[in-house]
């Protein structure tokens, strides 16, 4: 399998280029030059696959020969060694829970995966592999813990100090081992530059092997279509395929759920949810494609003004509105109406949503209106623990906090202060290898 640029100017690439590299050199994202088709056997009986069975057969055709099978199955295996369950909440709208691994968010699947990759494609490099990366809170948890004990990788994370939720820094801060965490006297924006300054620094790339785990790589975006075919696998009524709901950011979510799809998963309709960033919603309406600076919202893990992987929905459709139009709603919801929604589900159904899944949810029951016959799931991206001070007020209780949080808030800090200076990262860096 090769990967091309949507950008169309840089060479095409293998699996094992793609992870590496991340991003094309001209800027545009890796897609794969053929989309897979699953066999409708597989399809018609997956209740009888395993998970790993099932990840496996989804992922082997992208990976190609760049990993070993006996590989490639260890990989998959420790990606998913966590539950996926779908939960009823209504008659028509399940829960499909992707907030069960270490990190509480539906963002460990694709970071464990693409780690285990990187690992298996250094691991007879002479110099380790540096991952840099600066966080705003949550991408730089599913990263560490993706990493952690991964042999020949060194993970770099750098975070604001004292902007981040404490558990958050908790989940940075207490691994240890090949995880360092930098905490910088200033902003997110200070780190994400000083992360910058370090991948342009001639000096220190041809000293160091220095790698981002973007949310644009491949190996993050390719595994997370695992749990689609999962909820497929729970779906009891398979004569009547569901209605899939996904609250969206930078779109990479929901876009591994089309390109599913498009290898076979039965699914009647996609609807994307978006909070008070409605790019995409007014994308659909308008067909114009307007970026805008983002707004915080109470689900700030999809405040995005330029949703980078819609690109890659555009490309799978072959930039035809009119057949995305088909498949593909999509839909804005408001910070008032993401805390209804909590207040009413948990009161009426005795199901707690975190602010980005009851914006699915809302999404999901308003297009269901309109489609009585028809049933769905959205997908609950991040456990309602990690949002506690949005969503304590709302239902007027504390959420419970799950037996591994309360481990991880025990345990100590360890953190390397750091000041808004190019060389003391570089100095840092330098030491490590
Ligand atoms: C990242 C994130 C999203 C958005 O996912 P995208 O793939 O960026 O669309 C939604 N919910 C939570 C909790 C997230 O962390």
């Amino acid at each position: 399998m090769q990967y091309y640029s949507t950008n169309g100017q840089s060479p095409k690439v293998s699996f094992k280029e793609a992870t590496i590299k991340g991003q094309a050199p001209d800027k545009g994202l890796y897609f794969p030059e053929q989309i897979p088709v699953l066999s409708k056997e597989f399809i018609e009986n997956i209740e009888q696959y395993s998970n790993e069975e099932i990840a496996y057969k989804v992922i082997q055709p992208y990976v190609a020969d760049a990993i070993p099978e006996d590989e490639l199955r260890r990989i998959v295996s420790e990606t998913i060694n966590f539950d996926i369950p779908l939960v009823k909440v209504t008659d028509d709208i399940y829960s499909l829970e992707l907030f069960h691994g270490p990190t509480l968010a539906f963002k460990d699947v694709g970071a464990r995966f693409m780690s285990r990759c990187l690992g298996y494609f250094v691991k007879d490099a002479k110099q380790k592999v540096i991952v840099l990366v600066a966080t705003s809170g949550d991408t730089g948890g599913a990263v560490a813990n993706g990493f952690y004990n991964v042999d020949g990788v060194e993970v770099v994370i750098l975070y604001p100090s004292g902007k981040v939720s404490s558990v958050q820094e908790k989940q940075l801060t207490t691994l240890g081992n090949n995880v360092h965490a930098l905490e910088v006297e200033g902003t997110f924006d200070d780190c994400q530059q000083m992360v910058k300054e370090a991948f342009t620094d001639d000096e220190l790339n041809n000293k160091l092997f220095l790698t981002s785990a973007n949310s644009i790589n491949v190996a993050r975006w390719l595994p997370q279509q695992f749990y689609y075919f999962f909820a497929y696998k729970q779906w009891k009524d398979k004569n009547n395929p569901p209605v899939i709901c996904v609250p969206s950011g930078n779109f990479g979510n929901i876009c591994a759920g089309m390109l599913g799809y498009a290898s076979g998963l039965p699914v009647q309709h996609f609807i994307a949810a978006c909070n008070a960033n409605d790019i995409v919603p007014e994308f659909m309406k308008t067909e114009k494609y307007q970026p805008k600076k983002a707004v915080a919202t109470l689900s700030n893990a999809m405040d995005v003004g330029n949703p980078s992987n819609f690109v890659r929905i555009l490309e799978l459709f072959h930039h035809q509105f009119g057949d995305l139009k088909k498949v593909l709603s999509s839909d804005s919801v408001s910070d008032e109406e993401t805390k209804a929604t909590i207040k009413s589900v948990k009161d009426k159904e005795g199901y707690l949503l975190d602010p980005h899944g009851a914006v699915g949810y809302l999404s999901l029951e308003k297009y269901l209106v309109n489609y009585p016959s028809q049933k769905g799931i959205f997908l609950e991206t991040a456990h309602p623990v990690k949002f506690y001070d949005v969503v304590e007020p709302v239902i007027g209780e504390k959420v419970p906090v799950p037996q591994s949080v309360q481990e991880q808030i025990k345990k100590e800090k360890k953190s390397t202060k750091i000041k808004v200076d190019a060389s003391e990262l570089k100095a840092f860096l330098t030491e490590l290898q």
